[in-house]
């Protein structure tokens, strides 16, 4: 990893350093709040007419390494006129400090209060951000409720998944855009520096206006909610004429025309990845229905090999990264990924980089991907996911995989030299019994019984890995009915007890999982209306903060915050999430499109319940999800016949002879 730059950096005019630099001694981790990384840029302040603060509302060892802010931190940053700085959430302890020495959030670039900028950008991955949501736009002295900023304020935007369902924080952010930010940036930025040369005519609300009416923006205070006596919504209208009555999602359709990061941002701190990362494609049509990441990312857009090859080569000589990530939601899917996976391993052999391919295919394939790219001796762990135990919850959730198929990829991955491998599952999925879950544990008896007969070893290992199922908004398992988080703990119980009936293969297998509790919660933010938005304040002022962190969610202080403020609105946490919903029902994204097919979705459901499985379409025809027609284009795969090659001589990466780490 480049070593950085020990010359003091000068304090930008509207810094907030002076006052910060006395307080981070006193924190945990102060380095995460200091800035300066490789790839980190400080523009002059002046010189910009449109100003951005970006924000991953997680600490930094998480938001750090988080790809969409790093896209568009770049491409905001290469306009000549535009700036952007990043923060993140600060932990607890700062925060107290920040309180007491009426330090405001601030940006780690050049220390900037958040509330100087024009645009706050918040970029979602995860429901379970949002009490940190509160937390920066209060630090930041924004007024907690959008309706009380002023034009002194900035346009508080969000965006990234959750962003498909903003309405559970409608009353605090002013906008959100759905899909993907390369383009959609630009657009924003446009019209904020046009409303600011102008003179920022009619104030805020006009600048809100002009960003609905491009149609893929949704600012909610322009829309309405009505609801029926028994707490259903019974429409979400527009209370002005010119804004649309539907917000469409952004889709970047050429990935190759966006290669970014080019320059990815290298941590001072520790944090989950230190990588670099290429998106090798965005979309995924595998169709497995709890995915909410696969059903509004489509249509499928792949990455050129050649783009791909060029982008690791220039990330790498850039940033110093001895590992780089070919990440989408199933890399091994790229219609080139043989080529490029071994194209890149015959590039770097002999090097120190090593590559990884997240992949959770449960086929073979997946094994000659992993061998190709541990040519350099690092083997990457295995990891395959049937994601249910049974054939039959298999087909309910559309994860075409079956027990013999497993088992036999499994067993190849320990003859060909793996020790260890991982099965992912979920639990509380819907129709699911306890005896689903428990043919897990045959699964993974079945899996050692193989491996140990074919390996002729007792030393091999399999972890089963469990995570709640949580219906999400734009899926066929939108209108699906969770399990209560106690029958999840039960089910967890007796499938520990079955995986250890059997003493002698109980000890190969290891055992994680998350209880249930936390799954609800994010179903309630997930699939929650703009009512869950008091649920929301009453756990922040309660002192709720990084709900993601196992170590600081309080299940308690939510249940007690929904008791508290759900009711008087004549519904309760249960009817948010382990109540079914209907096909007639109004549900609150209804007015924000992804492009899928609301009947198309409806039918998947049904097909669902009758253990119907829906193939690919990038293999079988067209069966009309509706978001190609909607987005007036088709699937973009390969393959095409180019080659990586040619690439030049890797620079500044090889070891001394036979340096291997
Ligand atoms: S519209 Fe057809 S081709 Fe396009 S993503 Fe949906 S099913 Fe696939």
């Amino acid at each position: 990893m480049s070593v950085q730059s020990t010359t003091p950096r000068p304090v930008a005019a509207n810094s907030v350093w002076p006052q910060l630099e006395s307080l981070l001694p006193q924190v945990t981790k102060p380095i995460q709040y200091v800035g300066g990384e490789l790839g980190a840029v400080v523009k002059d302040w002046d010189a910009a007419t449109v100003r951005w603060a970006l924000m991953y509302p997680d600490a930094y060892e998480v938001g750090l390494p988080n790809q969409g802010v790093q896209i568009l931190y770049e491409v905001l940053n290469e306009l000549p006129d535009v700036l952007a700085e990043r923060t993140y959430a600060v932990w607890p302890d700062l925060e107290k400090l920040m309180r007491a020495h009426g330090v405001p959030q601030f940006t780690v670039d050049a220390h900037r209060p958040v509330r100087d900028f024009d645009v706050f950008g918040i970029s979602f991955a995860t429901e379970l951000g949002y009490t940190n949501l509160l937390s920066a736009i209060d630090l930041a002295g924004i007024p907690l409720l959008a309706a009380d900023r002023t034009d002194a304020d900035p346009v508080v935007l969000a965006g990234g998944h959750a962003a498909f369902n903003p309405e559970p924080i409608a009353d605090f952010i002013d906008a959100a855009v759905l899909g993907d930010g390369e383009e959609a940036v630009l657009e924003i930025t446009a019209i904020v520096r046009e409303w600011k040369a102008e003179g920022c005519p009619g104030g805020r609300d006009e600048l809100l206006l002009r960003l609905a009416r491009t149609e893929s923006v949704y600012v909610p205070r322009f829309y309405d909610v009505d609801y029926l006596p028994d707490g259903r919504i019974q429409r979400v209208v527009p209370n002005r004429a010119d804004v649309p009555f539907r917000v469409h999602k952004r889709t970047t359709m050429d990935l190759d025309a966006w290669p970014y990061p080019k320059k990815p941002l290298v941590p001072l701190a520790e944090t989950v990845h230190e990588r670099y990362a290429v998106e090798i494609f965005r979309g995924c049509t595998r169709g497995c229905r709890f995915c909410q990441a696969g059903m509004i990312t489509r249509p499928v857009r792949e990455r050129s090999i050649t783009t791909v090859g060029q982008m690791v080569q220039e990330g790498l000589e850039f940033s110093g990264f001895h590992e780089v990530g070919l990440l989408s939601l199933s890399s091994a899917d790229h219609s080139e990924i043989g080529d490029m996976c071994s194209g890149l391993a015959q590039q770097y052999e002999g090097t120190n980089v090593s590559l990884s391919l997240p992949s959770t295919r449960v086929d073979a394939f997946n094994i000659d991907l992993a061998q190709e790219l541990s040519r350099n001796g690092r083997r990457t762990g295995l990891t395959f996911a049937p994601e249910g135990g049974s054939e039959r919850i298999r087909k309910v959730i559309n994860k075409m995989v079956s027990k013999d198929d497993l088992i036999r990829t499994v067993v190849t991955a320990y003859t060909n030299g793996w020790r260890q491998v991982k099965l992912y599952f979920m639990c509380g999925l819907p129709t699911e019994t306890d005896e689903d879950v428990l043919e897990i544990a045959d699964m993974a008896h079945e899996v050692i019984r193989a491996g140990r007969a074919a390996t002729g070893s007792k030393d091999i290992r399999c972890t089963v890995s469990i995570g709640g199922f949580v219906p999400k908004p734009h899926t066929p398992f939108q209108w699906a009915a969770m399990e209560r988080p106690e029958v999840i703990d039960g089910r967890l119980k007796l499938l520990k007890q079955a995986i250890n009936a059997d003493r002698s293969l109980g000890r190969a297998i290891g055992f994680r999982y998350h209880d249930g509790e936390p799954s609800l919660i994010e179903g309630l933010l997930s699939r929650g209306d703009r009512r869950v938005g008091a649920v929301i304040r009453k756990v922040w002022e309660n002192g709720g903060r990084f709900d993601g962190w196992s170590e600081h969610f309080s299940y308690q202080r939510w249940v007690d915050a929904a008791a508290e403020v759900l009711p008087g609105f004549g519904v309760d946490l249960d009817w948010y999430t382990t109540r079914e919903r209907d096909e007639l029902e109004v549900l609150p994204w209804d007015h924000l499109d992804s492009g899928l097919d609301k009947d198309w979705l409806w039918q998947d459901w049904q097909d669902s319940l009758s253990e119907y499985e829906q193939d690919d379409c990038r293999w079988t025809p067209c069966f009309d999800c509706g978001v190609c027609p909607a987005m007036d284009t088709e699937i973009q795969i390969g393959p095409t016949g180019k080659k990586l090659l040619p690439l030049t001589p890797v620079n500044g990466l090889k070891l001394p002879a036979g340096g291997q780490q």
